[in-house]
């Protein structure tokens, strides 16, 4: 196996002003560990603000790092500087929500999908509007296309544009932001296909963002579950589904809708909501909505460990 991605220990505290002159932190994101191998689709899970988009933007270096490590092959991209950060948009790329605020509305969508190819010298303007068909084709697309403005484009259309421009460069690793959430549910499916065809076509590895553990987890091979800043459960989509350990996974997977009764368990419903965590912080963030606390999950934050091979667990319920 090859790991594309190796993220250790990632935080990222933004101030935020608590009184006079006193500053506070938000843990936006805290301690996450995870890794993306050659191929493979991890589906980075969880609800709004538990600080998905902000793992994304660091990864990318949209964002720098309260500390932490992010490996990208072999190179620390915490440390690129200057020339080094054009190759790292090259080998990394994102897809964000709303395709409409990633494309530029006064080009035709060929130079838009042209546009990372010659900008990365890959190819001459000429050759680049060329290949931009041939990747218009990749995502479904006609020819007819590369004429097209982004508003004479559909919300599903649109968002394959920002998936041809994203593997035009050949990358190592895809984030996907919430790709599909402004769109139908049946175009939320085709689009899954196209990626699904092209992670085969290209050999691409992803890290998929989302909050809809549904729609991610017919796409990933694991599944990382995050929650206020931190993962929670982290291990094969299978096993996690099947035999979801932490109470929060357990939640969030007895309100997915089942298609048949016989699969219906007991929905899990936990009190009350999440809000953001502003440190100092102590003890498991799920403390005031679980229903299994104990006196160990206010003083100390569970840390995640093995409870069965690839699968991993942050609770104080489960050490072994
Ligand atoms: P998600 O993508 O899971 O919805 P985000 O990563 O966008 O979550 O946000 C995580 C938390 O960090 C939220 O509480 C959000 O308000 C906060 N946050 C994100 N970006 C900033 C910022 N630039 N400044 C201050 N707080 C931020
Ligand atoms: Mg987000």
């Amino acid at each position: 196996m090859v790991t594309v991605l190796k993220v250790t220990n990632l935080k990222k505290y933004y101030p935020v002003r608590s009184g006079f002159l006193r500053t506070k932190w938000l843990h936006a994101v805290d301690d996450v560990s995870l890794d993306v191998q050659a191929g493979e689709t991890v589906g980075l899970v969880g609800e709004s603000g538990s600080g998905k988009t902000t793992v994304a933007r660091c990864v990318l270096r949209l964002e720098e790092p309260t500390s932490g490590q992010v490996l990208l092959g072999e190179v620390d991209v915490t440390a690129v500087r200057g020339d080094g950060l054009r190759g790292l948009r090259r080998d990394m790329q994102m897809v964000f929500q709303d395709p409409m605020d990633s494309l530029n509305p006064r080009l035709p969508v060929g130079s838009m999908v042209a546009e990372p190819l010659w900008i990365h010298g890959l190819y001459s303007r000429k050759e680049a509007r060329e290949r931009a068909v041939d990747l218009l084709e990749l995502v479904g697309l006609g020819p007819q296309y590369a004429k097209r403005y982004p508003h004479q484009l559909s919300g599903g259309e649109r968002q394959r544009i920002g998936i041809a421009r994203a593997i035009a460069t050949h990358p190592k690793l895809v984030i996907l932001d919430e790709p599909t959430s402004s769109l139908d549910v049946s175009v939320q499916a085709k689009l899954i296909n196209v990626l699904k065809d092209l992670q085969v076509k290209l050999g691409l590895s992803y890290l998929f963002i989302t909050h809809d553990l549904c729609l991610v987890s017919s796409l990933s091979n694991r599944l990382a579950v995050m929650y206020l800043g931190r993962l929670v459960e982290f291990g094969a989509t299978q096993a996690i589904l099947s035999r979801p350990v932490h109470p929060y996974t357990k939640a969030l997977i007895s309100a997915v809708p089942v298609s048949h009764p016989s699969e219906r368990k007991e929905r899990v419903v936990l009190p009350g909501e999440g809000s953001s965590t502003i440190g100092p912080t102590q003890g498991c963030g799920l403390l005031p909505r679980c229903p299994f606390a104990m006196g160990v999950c206010g003083e100390r934050t569970p840390m995640l460990h093995e409870v069965s091979p690839d699968h991993s667990v942050a609770c104080h319920m489960h050490v072994v």
